[in-house]
């Protein structure tokens, strides 16, 4: 699927999920399954590119085989507002080791929690939350991306006008996301880092500002696009201002939420730079900058902000 020709100038609002999102597309969804199973003989579905053969088992960077594990699922009442109530079903494993994850556990160690669940007890489970309210199912983690087969195949169970979020650090490639083009309604991205050294002292990756930058602008046109920028203590000038910049310059199709409640459970006790919280003048500057910009969409925490 090609871009959307249509450019948008910056400070013009865009479509909001309250607008009623693109079904799955069946073909494409049958279409990405045989991708995603032929791929997984060598993976390379994530930016980690290990070329292991996850039908024999866990080889790879995420630790994961073919299928999927599910450490808990329910209700999210606070993900963004435009996306209250949400189903959020978190999977285990990850290709990132970031040192404030709030979940290491079941990401270093992904066998070793949740449970396996069937695709279609999980798609029954989605229709169940669907019925209690849930207006998207929003796959989170973890990732989605390292999981993408297991989730593609729960897809197969669900009706076509389920909306679906990818709640994703982007450490994916461009055919994974062709291939999830008319299948995800919603990319809900974490843009962390704002740098090539603080992506690394922190995540473990490498080339991560190409990398996002390039990938991100890949999404252009694939569906609705929401950005999270979190900002964390002593990062304001080295991440926050710059993500902010670029998004400015060169997302305006997408939303973009600050979030300010960093919270580093994992590191509790530690005496390190991001073992603590953020200063309320960090907080002040980081909300000052953002108002600042002409981002057409913008949620603070995940509340509409008004200009
Ligand atoms: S999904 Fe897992 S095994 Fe496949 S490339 Fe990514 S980290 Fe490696």
């Amino acid at each position: 699927m090609s871009p959307n020709p249509q450019a948008i100038r910056p400070g013009t609002p865009v479509a909001r999920s309250d607008q009623k999102p693109a079904a799955i597309d069946s073909a494409r969804l049958d279409a990405a399954i045989a991708w995603a199973e032929a791929a997984y003989h060598h993976c390379d579905v994530c930016a980690e590119r290990c070329g292991v053969d996850r039908h024999a088992g866990p080889a790879g960077v995420c630790g994961l085989p073919a299928e999927g594990r599910i450490y808990k699922e329910y209700l999210h009442l606070g993900e963004e507002r435009r996306f209250v109530p949400a189903h959020a079903i978190y999977l285990t494993g990850c290709n990132f080791r970031c040192a404030f994850c709030s979940d290491w556990d079941q990401v270093t160690a992904p066998l070793a929690h949740g449970v396996s669940v069937d695709p279609r007890a999980l798609a029954a489970r989605i229709a169940q939350r669907r019925s209690e309210g849930a207006v998207c199912v929003d796959f989170v983690g973890g990732l989605p991306d390292v999981n993408v087969l297991y989730i593609l195949r729960t897809l197969a169970h669900c009706p076509p006008d389920t909306h679906v979020v990818w709640n994703t650090n982007l450490w994916t490639t461009e055919i994974a996301i062709d291939h999830l083009t008319g299948i995800v309604a919603t990319w809900l991205v974490d843009l962390k880092f704002g740098n090539d050294e603080c992506a690394r002292k922190l995540s473990r990756s490498k080339d991560y500002w190409a990398t996002l930058t390039r990938l991100l602008a890949h999404l252009e046109g694939r569906g609705e696009v929401l950005v999270r920028h979190l900002l964390m203590p002593g990062h304001l000038d080295c991440c926050t201002r710059p993500t902010l910049a670029w998004l400015e310059s060169n997302a305006p199709w997408a939303a973009v939420n600050l979030m300010t409640g960093y919270a580093p459970y994992r590191l509790r006790g530690a005496r390190t730079p991001m073992s603590g919280h953020i200063d309320s003048a960090e907080v002040r500057a980081a909300t000052a900058d953002f108002r600042a910009r002409r981002i057409g969409d913008k949620l603070l925490d995940g509340q509409e902000l008004a200009e």
